[in-house]
Formats: structure tokens, C-alpha cells, sequence
């Protein structure tokens, strides 16, 4: 297994984040999206990665567009087709990664690496919100709630406890801040607010359709993966403007529920009252909070972290996906 956690090519870089790295696709409209083996944790990239990482997330995420397309009429996605087109044949002149020592005929098996953890998407106006259902109250709600009883700027009923599922799912936007800023939770009014920064006239809008599909999508995946043992108690989605349609449509966009933008939790194991492990960085945060290296930079992680890590990946997409894990790439070329 390899770990591919830098990345240098030479086009255009879009964007850089703290997990993926946007290329414009030369002579195209569509980017080349790619999801490296970076892991963050408290908002830092940690010096190791996750061997495998990002093309368990890239096929995880290409897994639920397809899904949830079949079961949502009229939701668009930005993914366009998974792995890199052969016409990108300039990739594999491109120099290797910087740390990765590999063996045989390098260019080649960089390429393959890429390969795996790459998307084409559409290149579209991301909205400046995180859009968050919760289906379970816990992490930064149930912080908040805590202490002064509300939620996202929202009063909710008195006497809830720890994890507890909600009547229904609530949507939660929060705002979508630069690197090494948090993101704030905001009420429904507020994420309008923010839309209408860019979109004055139609921001009502799009802001309707953002929660109209995030509730239909979280919806549809909970029954989805409640067959198969999984809840999921919160997720994070990013939507999209396509202003080439007409009307313009509302896109879902980035990654979709991942260990990396959802809590999965095991069904088996839920109980209300308290914090239940996560199918994610679980072990990560644990030995960082042990270690007192929370939110510091440069931190190296023991093997047997990273093993265990790479393993809750495997098993969250082999219970979602309902089949194993190979790491070989299957698709194109
Ligand atoms: P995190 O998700 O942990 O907050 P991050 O926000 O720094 O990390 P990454 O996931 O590493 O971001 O990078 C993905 C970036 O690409 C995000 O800024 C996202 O909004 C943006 N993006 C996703 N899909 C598209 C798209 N179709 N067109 C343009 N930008 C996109
Ligand atoms: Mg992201």
C-alpha cells in the first residue's frame, strides 16, 4: 500500500486544501480532483499519512453520487468521470512525488497512484457555506447545546441527552472558513444572509434548495446505510452554482459522506447518553489528546496508529459499499 500525501503537477492549481488538490484540466472546463492520503485532525494536516486514504474516499464518494442520483430525481453532481482520461497522457511526463520511493518505472506508478484517487468534476462556484445535516446530537451541537440550550442559533427542547437521535434530521449550516480558521455554526437565516452576498436576488432560492437536497440526501442515505449496520449521525456537504443552465441549477459538489465529512457510528454498538466511537480519525484524536499534541504542527504518528486508522477506513467503505477493498485501480485505462 502506498501514501501519497504530496502532490505536484505542473497545471494550473486551483485550489489547495487540507486534504485534496484542484488542477484545471488544460484545453477543458473540468478540473482534475484530487484526493490525497493527507490526514487532519483539530483543523491541522498531520505529517503522516493514511496509506490509501484518498482512493478509499474518492470511491466511497463516486459510490453515494451514484446511489443517491438513482434515488433523488433531479440531483446533479459535479463528478464527471472517476480516474484520469487517457487524453491526459502528459501526466505521466510529470515529476514523482517527492517522498514516495518508488520502485521500477517511476512516472508509471505515480500515475497509477494518482490515478486512484482522482476524479474529473465540473468546475463550478462553490457556495461559501457548509451545508451539515444532524441526525444525532453530539460533537460541536451538543457542545453548544450544553451550555445555553441551543443548537446552530436555534432553541431546542429541554431535556435531550448525549447522541440522542432527533424527531427529524435538522439542517445545520455552518460557515466554510479559510484554512486554519474554524468554521462557525450559523442558523438557516444566516446562511441565506451569506448567499445573498453573491446571489442577491435568488438567494432565497438557492438557500431553499441547498436544505431542500441536503435533507433529501442525508434521508437517503441514513436508510441506505441503517441495511448495513451503520448510523450516520451528522454529515457535511458542499454545494455548487451551475450558471450555464437556465434556470441555474444547485450542484452537490466535493466529497460525500466519508469517514472524513461524516460520524458514522456502529449501530450495534449506539447507546444514548454518551459519545460513541466514530468510524474515522477516532484513534487519531484519542493518541493526540493522550500525547498533548492536539492542534500542533509537524506531528509524526506511530505505525500502529496509521494501521489502525487505515483499517477504519477499509471497513467504513467495505460496510457501506458492501464489498472488499482492493486497492488495484479498476477503472479506465
Ligand atoms: P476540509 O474539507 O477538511 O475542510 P478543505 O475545505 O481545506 O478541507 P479539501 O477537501 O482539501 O478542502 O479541498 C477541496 C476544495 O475544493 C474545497 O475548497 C471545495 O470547496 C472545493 N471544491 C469541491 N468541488 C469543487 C468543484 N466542483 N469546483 C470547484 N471547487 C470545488
Ligand atoms: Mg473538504
Amino acid at each position: 500500500m502506498t501514501t501519497l500525501t504530496k502532490i505536484d503537477l505542473q497545471y494550473e492549481k486551483i485550489a489547495s486544501g487540507k486534504v485534496r488538490e484542484l488542477y484545471r484540466i488544460p484545453g477543458s472546463e473540468s478540473l482534475l480532483f484530487i484526493t490525497t492520503d493527507r490526514i487532519s485532525c483539530f483543523d491541522v494536516i498531520l505529517e503522516t499519512g493514511i496509506p490509501e486514504k484518498g482512493a478509499i474516499l474518492t470511491r466511497l464518494s463516486s459510490f453515494w453520487f451514484q446511489l443517491l442520483q438513482a434515488r433523488i430525481p433531479n440531483l446533479r453532481t459535479h463528478l464527471l468521470t472517476l480516474g484520469i482520461p487517457p487524453s491526459l497522457q502528459t501526466i505521466r511526463h510529470l515529476p514523482r512525488s517527492n517522498h514516495s520511493p518508488f520502485a521500477g518505472n517511476q512516472d508509471q506508478v505515480l500515475y497509477e497512484e494518482i490515478q486512484k484517487r482522482s476524479m474529473i468534476v465540473q468546475r463550478l462556484k462553490v457556495f461559501p457555506i457548509e451545508s451539515i445535516v444532524r441526525g444525532y446530537i453530539t460533537g460541536s451541537a451538543w457542545a453548544s447545546y450544553k451550555k445555553d440550550g441551543t443548537m446552530h442559533g436555534v432553541t431546542l427542547p429541554e431535556g435531550l441527552q448525549e447522541s440522542q437521535k432527533f424527531d427529524k434530521p435538522v439542517w445545520t449550516p455552518s460557515t466554510k472558513a479559510e484554512q486554519g480558521v474554524k468554521d462557525e455554526n450559523i442558523s438557516p437565516e444566516e446562511a441565506a444572509s451569506i448567499i445573498r452576498q453573491t446571489y442577491p436576488e435568488d438567494y432565497t432560492e438557492y438557500a431553499a434548495r441547498i436544505e431542500e437536497l441536503s435533507l433529501a440526501i442525508y434521508h437517503e442515505a441514513s436508510v441506505y446505510a441503517a441495511e448495513r449496520g451503520i448510523i450516520i449521525a451528522d454529515t457535511k456537504l458542499e454545494f455548487a452554482l451551475d450558471e450555464s443552465t437556465s434556470p441555474p441549477s444547485v450542484v452537490l459538489v466535493d466529497e460525500v459522506l466519508t469517514p472524513d465529512s461524516s460520524r458514522f457510528w456502529s449501530a450495534e454498538k449506539y447507546e444514548v447518553g454518551r459519545p460513541q466511537d466514530s468510524l474515522d480519525k477516532q484513534f487519531v484524536r484519542d493518541w493526540l489528546i493522550d500525547k498533548a499534541l492536539k492542534g500542533k504542527e509537524g506531528v509524526k504518528l506511530p505505525r500502529e496508529i496509521v494501521e489502525r486508522t487505515s483499517a477504519t477506513y477499509i471497513e467504513a467503505y467495505e460496510m457501506l459499499v458492501g464489498e472488499k477493498w482492493r486497492d488495484e485501480v479498476t477503472f479506465l485505462n
